[in-house]
């Protein structure tokens, strides 16, 4: 679903300052782990910040890896961050 039309022309505008929602959504299981570079982890926030997609997406990586987490304690870690991409990855498939 490419989004409405007003959303995209903003999100076009301000694409050099915050990234693209791939760039984004490419970055989103770090951001969750905490594990990006100072810098890039601002822009995640900033994208974040103006992007309702990418927001819900990240709301939903959220629940899954909270809900991966409570199913099974053992490799918590590894366990969350491989749970993250393979979410990532359904969601891109299926949204571009
Ligand atoms: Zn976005």
């Amino acid at each position: 679903m490419a989004g409405t039309g007003i959303e995209l022309i903003v999100s076009t505008l301000i694409r050099p300052i915050n990234g693209s929602c791939e760039e984004t959504r490419d970055r989103l299981s770090d951001h969750l782990e905490g594990s990006l570079p100072p810098r890039r982890e601002r822009r995640v926030r900033r994208h974040l910040r103006y992007c309702r997609r990418c927001r819900s997406l990240y709301a939903s990586l959220v629940r899954t890896v909270e809900s991966v987490r409570e199913l099974g304690r053992r490799d918590d870690a590894e366990l969350s961050g491989s749970a993250a991409r393979v979410v990532v990855e359904r969601i891109r498939r299926e949204d571009l």
